[in-house]
């Protein structure tokens, strides 16, 4: 038995050295500030929920590691967050994805709006407005072409400057759209005052549909309660047409999930924008 223990013992430290192991690779990585080598972006799709026409992506990052492969952000934006690292790789994220829409509208393409992700660090600690109007002057953007994804539950934590981050992204053209919508509590009478364009339906709604009774009950709520205060709805997760059938019936606005597209490289994205030419 108590060689039994030992074995166990063993096992556990080598899981733990792994992980420890893991953590520091993407520690070193983060505070290299080298994120080309290390990260890359990839672009997912959003549909229109009628006719399902192509009407812009969202875009995700990912660590490339060679030796663990690709790593998802649920991993490493905490890490960055926790070194520090989220502000300059938020940077590179924002010169990235602009670049990228410069690269296509430079190609003859009807390049469609780019949404990011912005995390608490960012509008915390890094000046975020002043990154965005960076990112547009250098790659020469109209505004329109970026939008910005702020969660619930950023917003709520910090009320005052996700608010006003809110109000500056949306003064100068470019839309807010409330990630994770459901899952924040936020106050139906804050959302009335929030410059947010779009509620994006957390995951977990569009999984419940058509099994849970209180998914549709709360989809068909927000959907109604958008209406009123003259905001789009983005359904996220779709994963089976049972799900885009219903959302699409519940009024709906626009459908993202991998029954529709996966999150892609810039090069297959490229291929779904009017105008592609083959090459
Ligand atoms: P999110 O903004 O809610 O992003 C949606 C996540 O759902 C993505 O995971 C996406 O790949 C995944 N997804 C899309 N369609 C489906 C589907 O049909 N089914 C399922 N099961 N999943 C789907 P990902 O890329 O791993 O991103 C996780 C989270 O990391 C994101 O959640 C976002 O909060 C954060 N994140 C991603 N990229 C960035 C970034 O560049 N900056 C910051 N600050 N955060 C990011
Ligand atoms: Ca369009
Ligand atoms: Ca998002
Ligand atoms: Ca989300």
């Amino acid at each position: 038995a108590r060689q039994e223990g030992a074995g166990r013992a063993r096992l556990f430290d080598a899981a733990l050295g792994r992980a420890q192991r893991r953590r520091q690779q993407l520690l070193d990585a983060l505070r290299s500030g080298a994120f080309d080598d290390a990260f890359r972006i990839v672009y997912q799709p959003k549909f229109s929920a009628v006719g399902r026409q192509l009407c812009g992506f969202e875009a995700l990052a990912r660590w490339q590691s060679a030796s663990l492969g690709a790593v998802s952000p649920d991993e490493f934006i905490p890490l960055a967050e926790e070194c520090g690292a989220i502000v300059p790789l938020g940077r590179w994220l924002l010169d990235r994805v602009c670049a990228q829409l410069r690269a296509w509208l430079d190609r003859g393409l009807a390049a469609e709006p780019v949404a990011v992700n912005v995390s608490v660090g960012q509008v915390a600690n890094g000046d975020f407005l002043a990154a965005v109007e960076d990112a547009l002057r250098r790659w020469r953007l109209p505004p329109e072409l970026l939008q910005v994804e702020i969660t619930e539950s950023l917003l709520m934590q910090d009320l005052h400057s996700g608010s006003a981050l809110a109000h500056a992204l949306t003064g100068r053209g470019i839309e807010v759209h409330l990630d994770d919508f459901g899952t924040g509590y936020s106050s139906l009478a804050y959302l009335w005052e929030l410059p947010v364009s779009a509620l994006k339906l957390d995951r977990r709604f569009t999984l419940g549909l058509g099994a849970q009774p209180q998914a549709r009950a709360i989809v068909d709520s927000v959907v109604a309660l958008a209406r009123a205060l003259g905001k789009k709805v983005i359904a996220e997760g779709v994963e089976t047409e049972d799900q885009a059938r219903i959302l699409l019936e519940l009024g709906c606005d626009v459908l993202q999930g991998y029954l529709l597209a996966r999150p892609m490289t810039a090069a297959a994205a490229a291929l779904l924008l009017p105008g592609a030419a083959p090459s």
